[in-house]
């Protein structure tokens, strides 16, 4: 049979073969690697070594070289300072980006702790080059959040119901054991000093252990949960699931899907972050004005008005049913607001005034119409009260537009699960799989620029 043939391992060229020509013009390090030469490293923050005057001591790594190495290890999913040594010595790939420097774990890893808070300028670095090349239109943004593990050790994370359960488990086996000794005290013929001893023994490590825990359970008062590994993850729940992490939140852009700015933080939900992220990355790429898409998570009446305030008009999704439309009652939008003379106008065709007190306390005015709730003859469809009030805050304009954008552009909605989902499944598949393998809040974010 004829196979294709290997080449002998052992056989000299006559040329030797040159590194730049195992990268491909069009291989993405090339980008890279013009990427990283184009930046102003002392202007984004890096440390620079201090070099002594006379030229003595060994020389270090240039922060350009261990940036490129870092940027290339998240693009490949090679994250831990020994596996980037490793690759450093057997990736053609990483040998033409070092050209051929093979800098050791601990390099690599103190260059990251270093400089955390720099990765984060070469990220906005970054989308502002693509901005410029064209890649990033900045017309339309999608804003979502994704829970992504932390690093945590199972024995070292504390939840309430895990600290209770162990705490009864030692009392159970101290009580047992206390037992023993207290028979072995009553019959002192048949004891067995061994066995007493043993039993000294155990009860000694069961009261230490219970200590240990009674003093985690007092670190935790107040809390939930609490990581001896990193104290800055949280449980967060979403949709069923439970992870113990943080909560990843990024801004992307319509044309190609890029990442325009991101943020992590420990908050449980994605509420109120909607205004932030967006104006971040307004003024990331200097926009007059903008639009912006996101989930039901982010629906805040307060971030809808700092949007309109920040020229970014948002197309946030209403959660579906409110309370009264769940007990099967007309919604607050079987009411229809006419603004020109400050009324309601219910189901029945009857009119809502405002009370003669202009607001409460909350800004919010309650309308209603009790003799028309008397004899209304649709009463049960509405309220089971005396009579209907609709409340209405200050916010409610605000609300009102996004509703009414949402009814006539459902398309931008639909958009945004394809828009934003897409680099989300790239970070948890490929840059980030398993989670951060930093700790901290100020790591993670570096960490997540990175990626
Ligand atoms: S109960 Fe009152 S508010 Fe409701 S439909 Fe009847 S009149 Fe209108």
């Amino acid at each position: 049979m004829n196979f294709i043939e290997a080449v002998d391992r052992r056989e000299v060229e006559l040329l030797p073969a040159c590194l730049n020509d195992y990268v491909c013009k069009d291989n993405p390090i090339r980008e890279l690697d013009d990427f990283v030469e184009s930046l102003d490293l002392v202007e984004c923050g890096f440390l620079f070594p201090k070099q002594d005057i006379q030229g003595r001591g060994r020389p270090s790594y240039h922060p350009k070289h261990l940036l490129k190495l870092l940027i290339y290890g998240y693009m490949n999913g090679l994250r831990s300072g020994r596996k980037l040594e490793k690759a450093c010595g057997i990736n053609l790939e990483i040998m033409w980006l070092l050209q051929k420097l093979k800098p050791d774990f601990k390099t690599i890893c103190d260059f990251r702790k270093n400089n955390s808070e720099a990765f984060k300028k070469v990220a906005a670095a970054y989308s502002i080059s693509c901005y410029d090349k064209g890649y990033i239109s900045g017309q339309l943004l999608a804003v979502d959040g994704s829970r992504i593990k932390g690093l945590n050790a199972p024995d070292k994370s504390w939840s309430k119901s895990k600290i209770e359960r162990l705490c009864s488990h030692f009392e159970k086996e101290i009580d047992q054991y206390l037992k023993l000794l207290e028979e072995a005290d009553n019959h002192p013929v048949d004891s067995d000093e061994q066995l007493r001893e043993r039993v000294c023994k155990k009860l000694k490590h069961l009261e230490k252990r219970k200590a240990e825990i009674e003093t985690i359970q007092r670190e935790m008062e107040g809390c939930e949960y609490i990581s001896q590994t990193d104290s800055d993850t949280k449980i967060l729940k979403k949709n069923g699931t439970v992870v113990v992490g943080y909560n990843a939140q990024t801004v992307v852009d319509k044309k190609h899907g890029l990442i325009i700015c991101s943020e992590v933080t420990n908050k449980n939900n994605d509420n109120g972050l909607l205004a932030p992220m967006c104006k971040q990355a307004k003024e990331l790429l200097n926009l007059e004005k903008t639009e912006s898409v996101a989930d039901k998570g982010y629906f805040n009446a307060e971030d809808l008005r700092l949007c309109e305030e920040n020229n970014i008009i948002a197309y946030v999704s209403e959660v579906m049913m409110s309370p009264s439309e769940r007990k099967g009652l007309f919604g607050k939008r079987a009411f229809k607001y006419i603004s020109k003379d400050d009324y309601y106008i219910c189901p029945a065709k009857q009119i809502l005034l405002p009370p003669q007190k202009t607001q409460n306390i909350n800004k919010k005015s309650n309308y209603r119409n009790k003799n028309a709730c008397k004899n209304c003859p649709i009463k049960s469809r509405c309220t089971s009260a005396q009579y209907r009030t609709i409340s209405r805050s200050e916010y409610e304009p605000y609300l009102e537009r996004n509703r009414r954008r949402l009814e006539e552009h459902q398309d931008i909605i639909r958009l945004r699960q394809a828009i934003v989902e897409a680099p989300f499944s790239w970070l948890k598949h490929h840059s980030l799989i398993g989670g951060f393998i930093t700790k901290g809040l100020k790591m993670v974010n570096a960490e997540f620029s990175l990626a």
